[in-house]
Order: structure tokens, then sequence, then C-alpha cells
């Protein structure tokens, strides 16, 4: 096996959840705020979504990570607190969702140190994780977290079991994910902006995550499931959601648990000089 994962695991499975809500829109362009009926598709997430997916968790038995921005914090602060009570891990996900190739050095640094300001009151800890809009992770982006006292990312598609990112101010756990297991590609559907154009069936993606979670046993991998409630909070959506985390259950081999726990497996597992860094191709 690729990774040593607790006890008789073969394989993790973590289901996360970006509460874009309205600032995946507005980080296009703000002039969408005005408009009624796109706000509101945004807006089906944290008023139906996430208590109808937090119920769905709870039934399974999982715990769950959720990546919020702080303009979804501001705005709804009763969906965080409602998501703390329940058990699970919040992490940062930028202010107004900006992408971080959007940003000076400065300014990233500034809403990335927002993260622990804005969570921290509703609830109650500093957020541990971070996961950058869009998965556009810049090179400065790890320093600019460890400095911050963040303890992992879940942007990178380099490898498919956690691994340990060095910088200049410390180390960070990597928590790979992939468009693939992103529900995004599967759902999202918006005239304007143009977010996708897909509504596809959540039996076809119930095969498609099913047949990664087998093959990533074989390997042993770390499964990561990005969700949005805007999307995945429709009824047949959140219901196939259920049916993927009773089968993560049958396979009575996969460790279930937060990104947190998985991040802190992984500092304990991996040895202190097996780092990696951001290595891009320089032109
Ligand atoms: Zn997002």
């Amino acid at each position: 096996m690729k990774f040593s994962w607790p006890g008789a695991a073969r394989a993790a499975c973590a289901v996360t959840f970006d509460v874009d809500a309205e600032s995946a829109i507005l980080a296009v362009d703000k002039r969408y705020a005005s408009r009624a009926s796109t706000m509101s598709h945004q807006a089906y997430g944290p008023k139906v979504g996430v208590p109808r997916l937090l119920g769905v968790l709870e039934r399974a038995g999982v715990r769950s990570t959720f990546f919020v921005p702080g303009f979804t914090a501001r705005r709804y602060p009763d969906t965080v607190r409602a998501i703390v009570a329940a058990g699970h891990e919040v992490g940062w996900h930028n202010d107004l969702h900006e992408p971080p190739y959007s940003l000076s050095a400065e300014e990233e640094r500034s809403i990335i140190e927002r993260g622990a300001e804005v969570l921290e009151p509703l609830t109650g800890v500093r957020p541990r994780g971070y996961r950058a809009p869009w998965w556009e992770l810049n090179e400065r982006t790890p320093e600019l977290l460890a400095a911050a006292g963040f303890a992992y990312d879940s942007s990178l598609m380099d490898d498919d079991i956690p691994y340990r990112l060095a910088t200049d101010a410390g180390t960070l756990i990597e928590l790979p994910v992939h468009w693939s297991l992103d529900d995004w590609e599967q759902y999202a559907f918006l005239p304007e902006p143009d977010i996708g154009s897909q509504i596809e069936l959540p039996s076809k993606v119930l095969e498609l995550w099913t047949g990664e979670l087998d093959a990533m046993r074989d390997e042993g991998c770390l499964l990561v499931i990005t969700m949005h409630p805007f999307l995945s909070g429709r009824p047949s959506r959140a219901k196939m959601l259920g049916e993927f985390l009773a089968r993560v259950r049958e396979r009575g081999d996969t460790w279930q648990a937060t990104m947190g726990e998985i991040a802190d497996h992984a500092e304990a597992t991996l040895a202190a000089d097996d780092v990696r860094r951001i290595d891009l191709p320089r032109l």
C-alpha cells in the first residue's frame, strides 16, 4: 500500500462541502447581487441544502468538513453554528471566494489571516483547514497558510494520498482533490454567469464515485468527495449521498473521517523529512 491508514483500513474517505452560497457568483461580478433569481439559486445552499445534508450525515453517522467563505459566515451565521453543533469541522474558503491568482501577496495574506477572525467566534476553534476557491492555489499560498497556523490544505491534484508540503514558514499537510470527485462538474447549471451546463443523473454520479471508491480501496488512496450545498442539497442528490455513504460503510475497510482527522493521521504517520514543494515549470 502507498500509505498506512489506521487499523485495518485500506483506504480513507472524506466527504467535504464548500458552502459557497452567493459568494462564488459575486466573485465573478458583484453586479449579480441585484439579480434576485440568480442569488436565490445560491441561497438555496445554506437555507435548504445544508440542513438537508446535515440530516443525511447524521443518519449515516458520518462527520464531515465544511469549507466556508467569510461572506457566507457573516450572512448565514446560524448555518455555520448548525454545522458545528452537528459535530462537523469548519475550514476556510477565502472571504468572498476570491481566486488566489487575482490577489496580491498582501491581499492574499490578509484574507487567509481573516479566516480565524471570522470563523472562530462562530465555531469556538481556530480553523485548521483551507481550500482555495476553484482549487486555484498560488505557489505562495502554502507558506501563507503555514504562517497563519493552518494545518492542512485541500486544493492540489498531483497525488491521491496525503503528503507534506514544505514552506519557509513550516510544513502543511496536503489532502489532494480531483474534478471527477466534485459535484460541480455533474450538477452545475446557470445561464448567467456560465458556471456550467450539466444536470446529470445522481445515479450516474453514484456509479462514478463508487467506481473510484473501489479502485482507491485497491490502491490505498484518499477519496475526497467535494459537494456544494446549493447543488447537492437538492432532494435526489442528497439522497444519493446517503446511498454513497452506505456503500462506503458496507465495504468495511474504508476509514471515514473529517479532513482534520486525516491531516492529523498524516502528520503523525509521514516522516518529518518526507516533504515536497510546489514545483512549477519555469519558462
Ligand atoms: Zn467554492
